[in-house]
């Protein structure tokens, strides 16, 4: 499926979760990327060493859940946009999803945006709660958004309502 469609399976995803014991202690990065690329810079991204070291540059990565802190750098230095930040203490009825978005322009914060699956099909509404879009992300902008816990693990990505990405 991975191959023919970019997008992963309902097993690799589950496969990269973090438990739910980690989920419990805070934010943490997930890492979606499955396809054995020529791409390493996740590994350089991370300085907590969460993410394993490569041995060869087409490596798939590996993080250890239990290292992360969820700091977020690693989101905007993926090319692939693999990465993502989740954080199921956010709130009693939502969690949080840092999304990367390359889309101009920007949602502003407040809004209620279309939160998108992998596939990129609608799983809920989401609110954006902060836009990160300094130099020092690389360009790349994170968004965050608060999402229902159920939907932590489906939203990747989001579509401005009226049509706009
Ligand atoms: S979120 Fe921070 S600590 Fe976690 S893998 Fe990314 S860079 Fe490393
Ligand atoms: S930087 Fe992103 S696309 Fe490249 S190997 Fe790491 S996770 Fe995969």
């Amino acid at each position: 499926m991975l191959e023919k469609t970019g997008v992963p399976t309902p097993e690799q995803v589950k496969r990269a979760a973090p438990t739910e014991d980690r989920l419990k202690k805070g934010p943490v990065a997930v890492v979606e990327c499955f396809q054995s690329i020529p791409c390493d810079p996740c590994q350089y991204a991370c300085n907590q060493g969460a993410i394993k070291e490569f041995v060869d540059i087409n490596d798939v990565p590996i993080i250890d859940h239990e290292e992360c802190n969820g700091c977020g750098i690693c989101i905007s230095q993926c090319p692939g946009l693999a990465i993502f930040v989740i954080d199921a203490t956010y709130s009693e009825d939502k969690g949080l999803v840092k999304v990367p978005h390359e889309y101009t322009p920007l949602p502003e914060k407040g809004e209620v945006v279309t939160g998108l699956d992998m596939a990129g099909n609608e799983a809920c509404d989401a609110e954006v709660v902060k836009v990160q879009s300094a130099k020092s992300l690389d360009r790349t902008p994170v968004v965050w958004l608060a999402v229902p816990h159920d939907c932590l693990m489906k939203v990747r990505g989001f579509r401005r309502k009226g049509g706009a990405e």
